[in-house]
């Protein structure tokens, strides 16, 4: 069933049944949920006097933080839009965003206030001071794309001229008055760029009503979860649809402690771990396998972690059988993207899930497997298709984008996903590849999936990625990067011929490049568009 009401009820539900307990930890210092609903009340009345008012988008581009936290609440109790953005992005990536969604209110850590003022439609720019926090977040800040290194360090050390200052103004204000009109189910709530990893991002609406719908999916995907005695950790960016969703909307919708990290630092997670147990821990391959392997060579203990859930990429069963062991604990996958708010699929926690896959469709949502150029056609088992999904986390289309809207919003509320799978007949689902990351070579489809894992199974290599390069005779062929562990013994000529005993002729790598790393995305997915780039440009 469909849950009513909105986001922000379900934080008035969580102050109502966990008032003392802590919600936020960022770094020892602590917000209880009644603590953040009467900040939420004061900071939405301090941006209702800068104006914003229902329908309204309000940039955010902070890390991680319990401002992020307490300023997404206000702007949605308004009515109001959140428009999520990394605090990394270049002047040029924020401009291109301001523009397009036209929020006059921006909500920002001061360190970036220079890059967002004058920007797109911004009027306002309410910096936000992380002082307090500073030290740990320096490294971090040192890759703000500010123009010169002197103008890096002026702005770690001195306050952002020229903008309102978040702290001020909700100390000016006093709580929104209760009979504020709130938003209902179907009101926009989040205007959320996709992750960027096959071009640019577009702005996908989402409603209360789909977020609700995913953060109820949530509870029913991990059903051993206790509601008020969790401890949830934030180590995905709250500005990435999966990060937002998986930690911070369904924390609060268990009433769960969060502690907020502004980026994943390893060691700053270990001395976490040590004060504050996480019971679940939502986040990316590359994550638990960084953690799992440092816990078993530092003595950690991650045992208190019962469920792990890892979405966004591929999770190699490895990275299960590892995690698995040092922890105790489950590590399930599941599958989405921003336009379903974002979770869609996952292995049920007990007792059938099957690593290797991604499970199967959460309660009240349908799923066809079908002809990626005739839609209507099915697939049989086992066949690869393209994936439609139906249900109610699935968005209300694109920012300002009908063509685009129209070419993934099929009649009947089907998405295309634009990813290539196979279901079995007990309905488990296998991701292949993105449609569009296909390669044709010689009339033959390669998914650049299947040649990166024969890669990554010969000895020597840590990574690879798989792009179409212009072949001979107008067509592609297969290129491959790879990225060699420190101790590796072998060339190209060992890779190709390691790839035929795995591979048909026509997807071996017609050539193999030895690179140092593979560009990623913000929560670290591989971007072969610029893989291809490189390749392109030879190096
Ligand atoms: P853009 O749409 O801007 O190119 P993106 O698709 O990476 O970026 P997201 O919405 O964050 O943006 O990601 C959704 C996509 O991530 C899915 O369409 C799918 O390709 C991939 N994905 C998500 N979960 C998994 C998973 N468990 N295994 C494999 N791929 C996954
Ligand atoms: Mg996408």
């Amino acid at each position: 069933a469909e849950p009513p009401g909105s986001l922000v009820d379900l934080l008035r539900d969580a102050a109502r049944r966990f008032g003392p307990r802590v919600a936020l930890d960022f770094y020892g210092a602590t917000t209880t949920y009644a603590d953040l609903a009467d900040q939420v009340a004061r900071a939405a009345e301090a941006l209702r006097r800068l104006g914003v008012a229902r329908g309204d988008r309000v940039a955010l581009v902070l890390p991680n933080c319990p401002q992020h936290v307490v300023a997404f609440y206000a702007t949605l109790r308004l009515g109001a839009v959140v428009v999520e953005h990394n605090p990394l992005y270049t002047a040029q990536e924020l401009d291109q965003q301001l523009t397009d969604h036209g929020a006059r209110v921006a909500v920002v850590w001061d360190k970036v206030a220079p890059l967002v003022r004058g920007r797109g439609t911004v009027e306002t720019v309410v910096a936000v001071d992380l002082t307090g926090a500073l030290p740990r977040l320096k490294r971090w800040a040192l890759r703000l794309p500010l123009p010169s290194a002197r103008a890096t360090r002026a702005a770690m050390t001195s306050p952002a001229p020229g903008a309102t200052r978040w702290a001020d103004l909700l100390a000016a204000a006093g709580p929104l008055p209760a009979d504020h009109p709130a938003p209902g189910p179907d009101d926009t709530a989040l205007l959320q760029y996709t992750g960027g990893t096959t071009g640019t991002p577009k702005g996908a609406v989402l409603t209360h009503r789909n977020l609700r719908a995913n953060a109820a999916q949530g509870r029913a995907w991990v059903p051993g979860l206790r509601d008020g005695a969790e401890t949830v950790y934030a180590v995905l960016p709250l500005f990435h649809a999966y990060g937002l969703t998986l930690c911070l909307t369904f924390s609060v919708s268990i009433g769960a402690t969060l502690v907020l990290f502004p980026r994943f630092d390893l060691d700053q997670v270990l001395d976490a771990v040590r004060r504050h147990p996480p019971t679940f821990l939502p986040a990316v391959p590359p994550i638990y396998e960084r953690l799992a392997t440092a816990a078993r060579e530092r003595g950690v203990d991650l045992t208190s972690v019962r469920y792990a859930l890892s979405g966004a990429m591929a999770l190699p069963p490895a990275t299960v059988q590892l995690w698995e062991s040092v922890t105790g604990g489950l590590l399930v996958e599941g599958y989405g993207m921003t336009e379903s708010s974002p979770i869609t699929l996952g292995n049920p926690v007990s007792p059938a899930r099957r690593p290797g896959t991604v499970g199967v469709p959460f309660p009240s949502t349908d799923v066809r497997v079908v002809d990626p150029d005739d839609p209507s056609r099915e697939r049989a088992p086992g066949e690869p298709g393209e994936l439609l999904v139906r249900g109610p986390q699935v968005f209300a289309g694109y920012w300002r984008r009908p063509e685009e809207t129209a070419k993934v919003l099929l009649p009947g509320g089907w998405l295309r996903t634009g990813d290539i799978v196979t279901m079995d007949a007990e309905g488990f689902v296998t991701v292949v590849d993105r449609i569009k990351e296909l390669i044709i070579t010689g009339g033959f489809n390669v998914y650049p999936s299947e040649v990166e894992d024969a890669l990554r199974r010969l000895p020597g290599v840590r990574d690879a990625a798989a792009v179409g390069l212009p072949g001979e005779r107008g067509g592609e062929e297969v290129v491959a990067a790879v990225v060699l562990l420190p101790d590796a013994h072998t060339d190209e000529a060992t890779l190709r011929a390691g790839c035929r005993e795995h591979l048909a002729g026509y997807k071996v790598p017609r050539r193999v490049v030895m690179v140092d790393d593979l560009p990623r995305s913000q929560i670290g997915k591989v971007l072969r568009r610029e893989v291809r780039d490189r390749l392109l440009a030879g190096h």
